[in-house]
């Protein structure tokens, strides 16, 4: 089945009771029994819940992996892929990372006694250096945040086989539509699905999907006995989310590659991060890996002046002044003062997050009304 398809049908039944077509919500926690463990394969809405299922198969279908796994938020996801790991056992991160999960990582996760080392991997040569024997897990995102780095999954994943690592890769950003990590040797791939899978800006939720049995009956454990599962709702509004993820993506990578073009003539700008520019650093990697490069794009005004990115950003009418990305509607954002506020100035200006740095979600909207709103708020 191509991609296409298996968005709508992937992992997908009718239900038995009655044929509907779309999963029921079943707004349920229990299930009744007939005899102690006579139950139709439900019995508890933390372990299952056939509303769940029905999307974890989805999940599971579109990422070509076995084993699909819904939590209550992109980090619950990144929990419970951390807790597969002991106090003493050491991982490596790319640097250019999502704050919340670097926040996740030192501020949680060290306590525990886990090693972090956060490396830039746009050249995997750095990579082996930092591996030990206890290190685990090398934790990769790619298209990074907000700076578009690309990282080679499948030279990263040689690495990790040589040395016995598991492989995990944020895939919030490319979605499965343009990159498919577990084909590209990756052991796990997480998704905020808060963002381009759920796509309508109404729900959040993290996602795992895996192929090797025995590391998703240890993630079912971790997310039965963590507990920090979604519920039949959110699930729902997933799912069908899910059923346009493909016609959604490929309106974002059109309007994003517009507007990338168009920001890159603009006399005011400075520069346009965006992974289709022949230029951009890894171009040859996006073009290896990805099918597409998105609807995220960065840039930075000319004069690198924070006052000037502000009025900008204040005066768009279409795009809205918002954190987070992936759906139908066009979002822009300060990291600087919002998603990357936490991180020191010098250190956040090391990997490029400078005052003046602008970062777009662009939605599906008509292109020409986003440019225009770029236009008259960039003039101003
Ligand atoms: C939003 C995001 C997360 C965290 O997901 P939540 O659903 O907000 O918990 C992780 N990684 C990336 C790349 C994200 O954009």
């Amino acid at each position: 089945m191509k991609f296409n398809t298996k968005a709508i049908h992937g992992g997908q039944k009718h239900d038995p009771a009655y044929g509907a077509v779309m999963p029921p919500i079943y707004q349920t926690s229990t299930y009744a029994q007939t005899t102690p463990g006579g139950h139709k394969g439900f019995e508890y809405s933390r372990t299952h819940n056939p509303t769940r299922k029905a999307l974890e198969d989805s999940f599971a279908s579109i990422e070509n992996g076995k084993f699909g796994l819904a939590f209550g938020s992109g980090l619950a996801a990144i929990d419970a892929v951390i807790k597969l790991l002991k106090p003493g056992d050491e991982v490596i991160s790319t640097n250019d990372l999502y704050g919340g999960t670097y926040r996740l990582f030192t501020k949680i996760f060290e306590d525990f006694g886990i090693k972090f080392h956060f490396i830039g991997m746009e050249n995997t040569n750095n990579l082996e250096q930092f591996i030990n024997k206890n290190t685990k897990l090398i934790w990769v995102e790619t298209p990074t945040n907000p700076m578009m780095n690309v990282i080679d999954i499948k030279s990263v994943a040689k690495i990790s086989k040589e040395h016995d690592l598991l492989l995990a890769v944020d895939n919030t950003f490319a979605t499965p539509y343009l990159q498919r990590p577990l084909d590209l040797g990756a052991d796990i791939v997480m998704h905020s699905a808060t963002k381009y899978l759920g796509g309508h800006s109404d729900v959040v939720m993290g996602a795992l999907v895996v192929k090797e049995e025995k590391l998703a009956e240890r993630l079912y454990f971790i997310q039965n006995a963590s507990g920090a599962v979604c519920g039949p709702q959110d699930s729902f509004l997933v799912l069908r989310g899910i059923k346009t993820l493909h016609i959604r993506m490929q309106r974002h990578c059109e309007n994003g590659e517009a507007i990338a073009k168009y920001l890159k003539n603009h006399p005011k700008i400075e520069k346009v991060y965006w992974p289709g520019f022949e230029d951009h650093p890894n171009h040859e990697v996006a073009k290896e890996q990805m099918d597409g490069f998105g609807g995220m794009i960065s840039f930075v005004t000319k004069g690198s002046d924070y006052d000037k990115a502000i009025k900008i950003i204040e005066n768009l009418k279409i795009f809205t002044l918002a954190e987070s990305l992936g759906g139908v509607e066009s979002l822009a954002g300060h990291p600087a003062s919002m998603t990357h506020a936490s991180i020191p100035k010098e250190e956040r200006e090391k990997t490029g997050v400078v005052d003046s740095l602008i970062r777009l979600s662009v939605g599906i909207e008509d292109v020409d009304d986003l440019i225009a709103d770029l236009e008259q708020a960039i003039d101003k």
